[in-house]
């Protein structure tokens, strides 16, 4: 398992990409009351900075979902947090997620939003992966698009760790 030396997306491409999607969520919601549906635990880092560049009504909610175990996909999507019905039902919804690799996660979180009656729901990614989907989702915001490598930092974790990395890294499982 190896880390790579240097950032695949340092702190301050981060810093000014989210800074622009920002602006262009500003933009794009104007005079409707947005919430955005964190997806823990890996969106909590980009939320948080997203956050500090929306409005003052903007309500913030959290999902949690898990698909994942180490680096390859378990094919089934279960949520241990879903967020309260009324700060949902008949608002546009921003779904933030700090990845999309085969789709299964983002498809199953949209389809409890709109089970709970959002009138809008809108997807925003850090990172848009070039792997094959699963689920047919195409991402309305994507900070970055990678190529398909396993990334940790800023939220992104390998079994539970490297999370707190303050740029984006790729990790290789085998390095030959
Ligand atoms: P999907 O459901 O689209 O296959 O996967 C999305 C979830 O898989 C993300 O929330 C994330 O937890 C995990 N994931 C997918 N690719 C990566 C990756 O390259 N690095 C990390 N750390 N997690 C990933
Ligand atoms: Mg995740």
């Amino acid at each position: 398992m190896r880390l790579s030396d240097a950032p695949l997306i340092d702190q301050a491409r981060i810093a000014r990409r989210v800074e622009e999607l920002g602006a262009q969520l500003r933009e794009d919601f104007q005079g409707a009351p947005l919430t955005v549906a964190v997806l823990l635990k890996g969106a909590a880092w980009f939320a948080a900075d997203l956050l500090r560049h929306l409005p003052h009504d903007t309500r913030v909610e959290f999902m949690r979902a898990q698909s994942y175990a180490g680096t390859a996909s378990t094919g089934t999507v279960e949520f241990g947090l879903l967020p309260a019905a009324e700060a949902i039902t008949g608002r546009d919804v921003l779904l933030v997620e700090d990845i999309l690799d085969t789709g299964r996660t983002l498809h199953a979180a949209r389809a409890q939003l709109q089970g709970l009656g959002a009138a809008k729901v809108k997807i925003c990614v850090l990172l848009d992966k070039a792997a094959p989907r699963v689920e047919a989702i195409t991402a309305d915001y994507v900070g970055f698009r990678i190529d398909d490598e396993f990334v940790v930092g800023y939220g992104l974790d390998y079994n539970e760790e490297y999370r707190t990395l303050p740029a984006i890294y790729t990790l290789s499982i085998n390095p030959h």
